[in-house]
This record gives C-alpha cells, sequence and structure tokens, in this order.
C-alpha cells in the first residue's frame, strides 16, 4: 500500500470532505428541512440519546487543527466540554464504542458546528428528511468511510479505529 505523509494525508482529507458535502448539497439537500430556518436548531448535535459519531485518527488530527484556529482562552473551554462530555456520558475506546451516546461538546449556539469544513462524514450526510426515500443512501458513508479508513492506514501503517470523537480528541491530546 502507497505510504502517505501525514500532512498530504491531511490535504486529501480535506479534499474527501469537501467533495463529500458538494455531492450532498447537490443531490440530497435540497429535499431537507432547512438548518437555517429550523426551530430546534442543534437538537440533532445535542441529542445525548442520538448522537454517537465516531472518528478515525487522521479526523482528530484534522478536528484539532481545525479547534487551533480558535483563540486560545476559547479553546481551553472546548477541551473542557470535551471532558467534561467523557465523564458525563461515560464515554471510553472499549466495549461497543457504537452504542456510546453523548451531547456532541463542539456545539456552540449561536454559532453551530466549531468545526464545520471539517465535520465527520455522518455530520455531513445527516439531515432532516420528511420522506424516508429522499435520505442520502447508506453506500455513500461508508463508500467515504473506507476512503478515510485507507488513508489512516496509508498514513499510520495499522488498521483504522473507530472511537467517540470526544475520546479521539483526547487521547490525541494525551499523546
Ligand atoms: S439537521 Fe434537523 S434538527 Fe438539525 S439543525 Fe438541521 S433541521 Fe434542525
Ligand atoms: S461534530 Fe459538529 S455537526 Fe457533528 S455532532 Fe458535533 S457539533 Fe454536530
Amino acid at each position: 500500500m502507497k505510504t502517505l505523509s501525514e500532512k498530504r494525508a491531511l490535504q486529501k482529507l480535506r479534499k474527501l470532505k469537501s467533495d463529500f458535502r458538494d455531492r450532498i448539497r447537490q443531490n440530497y439537500e435540497h429535499r431537507a428541512k432547512s438548518c437555517e430556518t429550523c426551530e430546534t436548531k442543534g437538537a440533532c448535535c445535542l441529542d445525548a440519546h442520538f448522537v454517537n459519531v465516531h472518528i478515525t485518527r487522521l479526523e482528530a488530527v484534522l478536528i484539532k487543527k481545525e479547534l487551533e484556529k480558535l483563540p486560545s482562552a476559547k479553546r481551553k473551554e472546548i477541551y473542557e466540554r470535551i471532558e467534561h462530555a467523557i465523564e458525563t456520558y461515560k464515554l471510553s475506546a472499549e466495549g461497543d464504542t457504537f452504542s456510546q451516546t453523548f451531547a456532541c461538546p463542539l456545539f456552540e449556539q449561536n454559532t453551530g458546528c466549531l468545526i464545520h469544513p471539517v465535520k465527520p462524514i455522518p455530520c455531513i450526510q445527516h439531515a432532516c428528511y420528511d420522506r424516508k426515500e429522499d435520505l442520502p443512501p447508506d453506500e455513500l458513508q461508508e463508500n467515504a468511510e473506507a476512503k478515510i479508513e485507507k488513508l489512516n492506514e496509508q498514513t499510520y501503517k495499522q488498521f483504522s479505529r473507530w472511537l467517540p470523537l470526544p475520546v479521539y480528541l483526547t487521547l490525541l491530546n494525551d499523546g
């Protein structure tokens, strides 16, 4: 398998996410409810019984870089929020991690998603559709995630792990 530097892999990951967003926007999103006029904005990100967004190591690195654009006081607040989410929802890297759900600490009232340009694939794909037949097919997400796994493997030379978003962000900080 071709080897990639982390820098090159991050460029490719950014492009992959941007292409995925364009595809969702052009082909599906116009049939979904508008987030702009949503009366429960953020309910999708803060539903502690629903959100179980998982990311890989490369995505955690990309998200960390996005958070580094914030002023340091704000960044500190966000990392405290991430720690708080891990404690509150008992998130961990052990067991059936996909059964762990949480209110996402990266959602900010009035701003929305703090990492919007690099948000995880399920977050890009998610919207509120009235009709089930209007939803983007699951294969779209699966294909994009398979490509992300490959980028991870080309970069870190090990099988990619998917972990709850807050867990991976703190693992990265712990080295
Ligand atoms: S995805 Fe749904 S709940 Fe979330 S902001 Fe958009 S319309 Fe509202
Ligand atoms: S990463 Fe962003 S879009 Fe995804 S759940 Fe968190 S705040 Fe919402």
